[in-house]
């Protein structure tokens, strides 16, 4: 067997064996496998698919490529959740410190910032001090002792998604079902869960644009989840705009911290609220989605959740004073804000054009060794279907670079659209797949 054979079977529309698929990987691995053979088959996956037997034997060489953590010491139902991507998705921040304030063992290892779309471990070491990048026993003494551990991927958890990974961001072949799959579900199985809720977002700030491709991915993760003996429940949700109104690492945990104190915006809550509801199910602390949902209302509001957030920040090193005194925080040194150029309502925002702005402001990475500017982000004020008169701010954008601002908002202009009627917003809970 060649690295060229197997590129060229796929190229030519084969399906690969796992054999194939299990030598590509770990010879590449090994370094006998160069990045431009790798690229090449990724854009061979991306252009000819692949079916599930082989999306199934690409997850197992990933997993196989590094160690799982073995979690089974640990007393309770050990359950996660996982986004696909968007923009404004803080829920992890507020969802992980619920559910385990109510009782169920949350082991999360999250992501960075990819392309337009946020990643968890930025937005969390935003906050000063908070680690992320700690070592698996560090993560099992905070799992026993506080019911849930807010890492990154280390280098022995799927190292061949975190080669791969960074491949896929720049030979655009991220948005394909069977990579995403392979790559999503193998970090999953790896950290040593027993079960999984994902939300699977759809729409024009997705990487799944339409529900028919979103629920396909969602199928497909979650019969992979259970071929490995996971338990998934998918939720199907909208990236039809930003979720929530502020976008942005610190801006994020902002507006986490208003979540905690029961101020949140409507549709953050709703996901929240949602995705736990599945968690506390599986977890075994709850029958039904109401009893569910009701308990997380009761953490929000007696201050539980928030109380798990500061413990846990605290354990992982966080000044919890910029939490308890949020206005201690330097703010971005340059605002401006987008104001209407008509009178209207709010009909379409180009979720993924949000998305990529703020990356440029400095709040996400163009090339894996840009740094982060924590304070850099846009606030929305508007939403879907609102109604705006000429001159009221639509955004504002926050950044530290003056120098920076002018192109933005001109591209912003153009991501919101203003038109004479009202549309109703598309679902934001579209459909639950289990
Ligand atoms: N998140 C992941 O971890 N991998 C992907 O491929 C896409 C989103």
């Amino acid at each position: 067997m060649t690295p060229y054979e197997v590129i060229s079977r796929k190229r030519d529309g084969k399906q690969l064996s796992p054999e194939e698929i299990q030598f590509f990987i770990s010879s590449y691995m090994k370094e006998e496998i160069t990045d431009y053979q790798m690229s090449a088959l990724l854009m061979a996956i991306y252009l000819r698919g692949m079916d599930y037997m082989e999306t199934s034997a690409l997850t197992k060489a990933y997993l196989e490529s590094g160690n799982q953590i073995d979690l089974s010491d640990i007393p309770g139902f050990k359950v996660d959740k996982h986004s696909t991507g968007g923009v404004g998705d803080k829920v992890s921040i507020i969802l992980a410190p619920l559910v385990a304030s109510l009782g169920v063992p949350v082991p999360m290892i999250s992501g960075r910032g990819l392309g337009h779309s946020g990643g968890t471990l930025d937005k969390l070491e935003s906050i000063p001090g908070f680690k992320t990048n700690l070592s698996v026993d560090k993560f099992r003494e905070l799992l026993k002792k506080h019911n849930l551990g807010l890492i990154g991927q280390t280098n022995d958890i799927v190292p061949a998604d975190k080669q791969i990974y960074a491949l896929r961001d720049v030979t655009a072949t991220v948005d394909n079902i069977p990579l995403i799959s392979a790559s999503i579900m193998s970090k999953k199985i790896a950290e040593g869960i027993d079960a999984l809720v994902l939300d699977v977002k759809y729409g024009n700030g997705a990487f799944m644009k339409a529900p028919e491709q979103a629920e396909e991915l969602a199928n497909n993760l979650i019969k992979i989840g259970n071929e490995f003996g996971k338990q998934v429940v998918a939720v199907l949700s909208s990236m039809e705009q930003p979720l929530g109104y502020k976008i942005g690492n610190w801006l994020e945990i902002l507006e986490c911290l208003e979540c905690f104190a029961g101020k949140g915006p409507a549709d953050l809550m709703e996901v929240t609220y949602e995705l736990c509801s599945h968690m506390l199910i599986l977890g075994g602390t709850a029958k039904t989605k109401e009893e569910a949902k009701e308990k997380c209302h009761q953490a929000i509001e007696s201050g539980r959740a928030f109380e798990k957030f500061i413990e846990i920040a605290q354990a992982q090193g966080a000044d919890i004073s910029f939490l308890e005194k949020p206005e201690k925080y330097a703010a971005a040194k340059h605002k401006s804000v987008l104001p209407a150029s008509k009178s209207g309502f709010i009909t379409k925002i180009n979720t993924y054009e949000v998305g990529m702005v703020s990356v440029g402001l400095g709040a996400g990475r163009l090339r894996s060794s840009d740094s982060i500017d924590p304070r850099a982000g846009i606030v929305m004020f508007k939403k879907l279907g609102d109604r705006v008169s000429a001159g009221d701010g639509l955004l504002e954008i926050h950044c530290d670079r003056s120098q920076m601002m002018e192109r933005p908002l001109h591209r912003l202009t153009n991501a919101i659209q203003i038109g004479e009627k009202p549309v109703k917003p598309p679902p934001l809970l579209l459909k639950e797949i289990k």
